[in-house]
Formats: structure tokens, C-alpha cells, sequence
């Protein structure tokens, strides 16, 4: 694609000064971005992969629209520039800078060349246990970073986790994040994670909650990696508890102490009683240890599960056979693979 006027994005200081933000570095206010095509769809605004007309670096350039000026910025917006400003770590996506053209801001992040959940869409594509290895290893290091830098992301999933031709992952997304008092449950909003990520003390109506929180989304996105569907799918929350408890077991006061205090425990209380049964289902899908780990990551207390910390010294990581191995491979498929070309190319397919 030639560069052209309208396909390319031109900077302006004036709304910045507007929303008071304090600049980062701006490069040359003369350069501009070449979109190369739309490679996300996020709450506020698409996503471009773009390309710097003067380095030629490809760039993900995350649009914030503003309707109306009086509307203003989105707080989630400017929470999540403000976060991602603080974090500087090679397994958190990195902006480079924020850019005002026609009306909206422009997030100017590291270009990533697919999402987990669009890898995880390929038809073909299949990583080799090393491989899960190695990016279960590299979320925890994300997280571990996080939270020790007091931050919850409160949205693991597939599509937040971006990963590189190299094969190197980088978490994404702060739209939902929060800081959080280190040794105090804050008192949060339960809507968060979506639905068949979120765990079980948020689909029961917790709103002081932890790290803890994030944990069982890894859980989760490994137990994909390895079964290659998401393992808790509901509908809404009751079906999303339901869809748990024949896993995991239905949680009784011996395993989970403190399961009656939560707010909606009587209202959705289960009719039926099912029996832990994951060891038996998943003993002959995953290695002894990545079935050990899995299940701590997964467990209905929050506070049984381990820390990202923690989870990184398991056996699975630091004894158990294969050693991780960084999916370098990615490099052989054709295309990026995000969950929004994924999701395309499914609908071009059905059609
Ligand atoms: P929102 O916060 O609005 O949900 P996201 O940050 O999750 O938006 O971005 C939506 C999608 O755009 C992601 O799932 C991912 O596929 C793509 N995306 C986001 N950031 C990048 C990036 N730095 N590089 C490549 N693709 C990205």
C-alpha cells in the first residue's frame, strides 16, 4: 500500500494539552504512519498494524475514539497509558508513544504479529509441549512482574496475550487493570475477565479480591494449550459455575472456607453435587507434572492457588522433561493471526 493522505496519520499536540496527559517523547512531529490494515477491534477503537514511514518499523497503533469532544477521554484509556507508561519489562507490550490525529488519540505500540487466541483459532497450527511450556512460563513472568509492581490485569485471555515471530509473549490490554494495596483485598467491581476466564469467587459476586484473580486465567489459557478448546465455556454465570463444578467439584466449606461469605453463594447454590473428576479427566492429555500445576493454578479457593511467582518453581518448569522452548516456528505461518483475522477468516469460510 502507497502512502496516501487519508491512509496516513498525521500528529497534532493541541488535544493532548486539551486532556492536561504530560507528553512522552514525541519523535519528529512531521512523521507519519502508513496503516498497513486493521488487525484488532478493542473496546474503544480498532487496532492498525502500521507502518513508520521513516524507519519503515511496523507499529500497532491502538485508536481511542472520542464521539464527541465533550464526552472527553475514556477513563479506561487514560488508566491504560498511564500503567503502561510505568511498565517496562520484555514480557509487557511496550508503547513507544501516543500520537493525536482528526479527533482521536493514537496508542503507538510494539508491532506483535499474532494473539494467542488467533494462534489458537489456525487450523493447522499445534505447538509442541516445549512450546506450551515456554509461553505458560513466559504469561507467569509477565504476571509475576505485575503483580509485584502492584497490578492486577483483570483480563487474561487469549487475545490479550500477543506473541511474535520469534515467539517471544507479551500481555497486553490494560483497559481493565487496577493498582492494588499490596497485602489488602481492595474492594473492586466483580464484572470483570471475561466470562469463561473469570473465576469462580468472581462469578459469585466477590468484590474484594487479589492476584489470585489472574491466576486461575492462566490456568485456564494453559489448559487450552493443551486440549485446544477453552475448558470452562458457559453461556452466562450460572452455566459458567456449572461448567466448573462438573470439573472441579462442586466447593463445600472443607475446601473453600470461606465460600458461604460470598454474596451470591445461597442464590446460585447448586442442585446437584459433582465429584473433583480433572485428575481423572486430564491425566492421559497432560504430563504429571503440567496436570499438578494446571490443577494448583485451578484451584476454587483463591487462596490455594500459588503465586505467579510461586507457579514459576513448579516441577513442570524446573525438573519435568521437555525443557520450554520458544515457538520460533511461528515464523513458518503464513499471515498474523490475530483473534479479529482469525474470526474473518471463519466468517469468510462459512459463507
Ligand atoms: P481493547 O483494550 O480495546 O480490548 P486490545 O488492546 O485488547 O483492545 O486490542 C485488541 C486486539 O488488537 C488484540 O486482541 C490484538 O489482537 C490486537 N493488538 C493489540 N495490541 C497489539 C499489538 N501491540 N500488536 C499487534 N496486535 C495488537
Amino acid at each position: 500500500m502507497s502512502i496516501n493522505e487519508q491512509e496516513s496519520i498525521a500528529i497534532s499536540y493541541k488535544p493532548l494539552e486539551e486532556i492536561g496527559y504530560p507528553y512522552p517523547t514525541f519523535e519528529d512531529p512531521a512523521t507519519l504512519y502508513e496503516k498497513v490494515g486493521q488487525v484488532g477491534e478493542g473496546t474503544y477503537g480498532k487496532v492498525y498494524k502500521a507502518r513508520n514511514c521513516k524507519t519503515g518499523q511496523l507499529m500497532a497503533l491502538k485508536r481511542i475514539r472520542m464521539k464527541t469532544e465533550k464526552e472527553g477521554f475514556p477513563i479506561t484509556a487514560m488508566r491504560e497509558i498511564k500503567l503502561l507508561q510505568k511498565l517496562k519489562h520484555e514480557r509487557i507490550v511496550r508503547l513507544q508513544e501516543i500520537l493525536v490525529s482528526k479527533g482521536s488519540v493514537y496508542m503507538v505500540l510494539e508491532y506483535m504479529d499474532h494473539d494467542l487466541s488467533g494462534i489458537l483459532g489456525h487450523p493447522e497450527f499445534r505447538f509442541e509441549p516445549a512450546h506450551t511450556k515456554s509461553l505458560t512460563k513466559q504469561i507467569l513472568q509477565g504476571l509475576a512482574y505485575l503483580h509485584q509492581m502492584g497490578i492486577l490485569h483483570r483480563d487474561m485471555k487469549g487475545s490479550n496475550l500477543l506473541v511474535n515471530n520469534k515467539g517471544e509473549l507479551k500481555i497486553a490490554d490494560f483497559g481493565l487493570a487496577r493498582i492494588f494495596q499490596k497485602n489488602r483485598a481492595g474492594d473492586y467491581t466483580n464484572r470483570v475477565i471475561t466470562l469463561w476466564y473469570r473465576p469462580p469467587e468472581l462469578l459469585l459476586g466477590a468484590t474484594s479480591y487479589d492476584t489470585s484473580v489472574d491466576i486461575w486465567g492462566v490456568g485456564c489459557i494453559m489448559m487450552e494449550f493443551f486440549i485446544g478448546k477453552p475448558i470452562f465455556n458457559g453461556t452466562d454465570e450460572i452455566s459458567q459455575l456449572d461448567t466448573i463444578y462438573q470439573v472441579m467439584g462442586t466447593p463445600t466449606k472443607d475446601i473453600w472456607p470461606s465460600i458461604e461469605e460470598l454474596p451470591w453463594y445461597e442464590l446460585v447454590r447448586p442442585k446437584e453435587h459433582y465429584e473433583n473428576v480433572f485428575r481423572d479427566t486430564y491425566k492421559n492429555t497432560l504430563t504429571p507434572g503440567a496436570l499438578i500445576l494446571a490443577e494448583a493454578l485451578l484451584s476454587m479457593d483463591p487462596k490455594n492457588r500459588p503465586t505467579a511467582a510461586e507457579a514459576l518453581e513448579f516441577d513442570y518448569f524446573k525438573t519435568e522433561e521437555p525443557e520450554a522452548l520458544l515457538p520460533a516456528n511461528l515464523l513458518n505461518i503464513a499471515d498474523d493471526w490475530h483473534d479479529f483475522e482469525s474470526k474473518q477468516r471463519r466468517r469468510l469460510q462459512a459463507i
